[in-house]
């Protein structure tokens, strides 16, 4: 639930806690208002970017030196999850992507998101874009998987890339 949500956006009256099919929802007080918060998941497109055989981390400015992500952002309005992760690769890393797989969608509760992953491979030089401070290319043998949000999805994309190795 998230607890900033205070007044409605449609009159301005308080927000008051109520039960719908048995789930707490946020309800605007105004007898007159019908809104409810629903506060669904928002959609947020992934990808594992492989350039050279190896995969590109990502660090977003403000973010600790430590860590790194995938590439990953929001869809802009009307586009497909598969326009919108390809843009992303273009403004983050200026590189033209292509789609080779799906790897699956995964929940992000923490960020009340529902996380779209793909596997996406590309070529050329990598030219960063302004919300990214670091880049890292790393061979899918050193990588460690982190183990929420966008972990999961280059957890199963490294696993089903191990499986494929071992039918050969
Ligand atoms: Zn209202």
């Amino acid at each position: 639930m998230n607890s900033k949500m205070r007044f409605c956006p449609q009159c301005g009256s308080d927000l008051i806690a109520v039960q719908i099919d048995g789930r707490e929802r946020l309800e605007c007080s105004n007898e007159a208002c019908d809104y409810v918060f629903w506060n669904n998941p928002t959609p947020v497109v992934a990808a594992v970017v492989e350039v050279d055989g190896k995969i590109v981390l990502t660090q977003s400015k403000g973010w600790s030196e430590k860590w790194y992500g995938i590439v990953a952002g929001f869809l802009e309005e009307g586009e497909t999850p598969e326009e919108g992760v390809l843009r992303e690769i273009s403004e983050e890393l200026d590189l033209q992507g292509e789609i080779t797989a799906f790897i699956g969608h995964y929940k992000f509760p923490e960020r009340n998101q529902l996380i779209i992953a793909y596997h996406v491979t590309a070529e050329g030089e990598i030219h960063m874009g302004g919300e990214l401070q670091r880049i890292k290319l790393i061979s899918p043998e050193e990588v460690h998987p982190w183990k929420k949000g966008t972990g999961p999805a280059l957890r199963d994309w490294l696993a089903g890339r191990i499986q494929e190795k071992s039918s050969l």
